[in-house]
């Protein structure tokens, strides 16, 4: 059986003014994520999992910062992108498991819409796609709220 698998992760600072966007869910907050598209970290992650299941390099090379038509680009659309590359590659996603990693705000009320957004954009099943959520017990830049980080691995299967 030719199954493949990948990680991706991605940190992003936090920063005020900003709409704080995980999963492509907007999360209710008085800060965000400072990026050139909408820093939707998760969406990074499971992106760069995707895309390292496949030996493709990573987002950065896909869709560059410097590129002037990712600004504040919608980082669910650029996930559906690198999905039609897994289809086209003649593969499907098996499964994803993530992490997001963050001290604030709390992530448990938003989990089903989050899975819930991730499935519908890949076209799985939700019960194949797992999010779970953690502090970093106040220790190191996460802890003390600077940033938001998250983790992602994901398994392919040919079709
Ligand atoms: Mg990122």
């Amino acid at each position: 059986m030719d199954i493949r698998q990948g990680i991706g992760y991605d940190l992003h600072r936090i920063v005020e003014g900003r709409p704080l966007i995980i999963g492509g869910i907007r999360i209710p907050s008085s800060f965000g994520l400072l990026g050139h598209s909408d820093a939707d970290v998760l969406a990074h992650a499971i992106t760069d999992a995707l895309l390292g299941a496949l030996a493709l390099g990573d987002i950065g090379g896909h869709f560059p910062d410097s590129d002037p038509a990712y600004k504040n680009a919608d980082s669910m659309l650029l996930l559906s992108k690198v999905f039609q590359m897994v289809q086209a590659k003649g593969y499907m996603i098996s499964n994803i498991d993530s992490v997001i990693i963050a001290e604030k705000p709390k992530m448990a009320p938003y989990i089903d819409e989050i899975v819930n957004s991730i499935s519908g954009a890949l076209n799985m099943d939700s019960s194949r796609v797992s999010v779970k959520a953690k502090t970093n017990e106040g220790v190191d830049s996460i802890g003390e709220g600077l940033a938001i980080a998250a983790w992602a691995n994901v398994l392919l299967v040919a079709e």
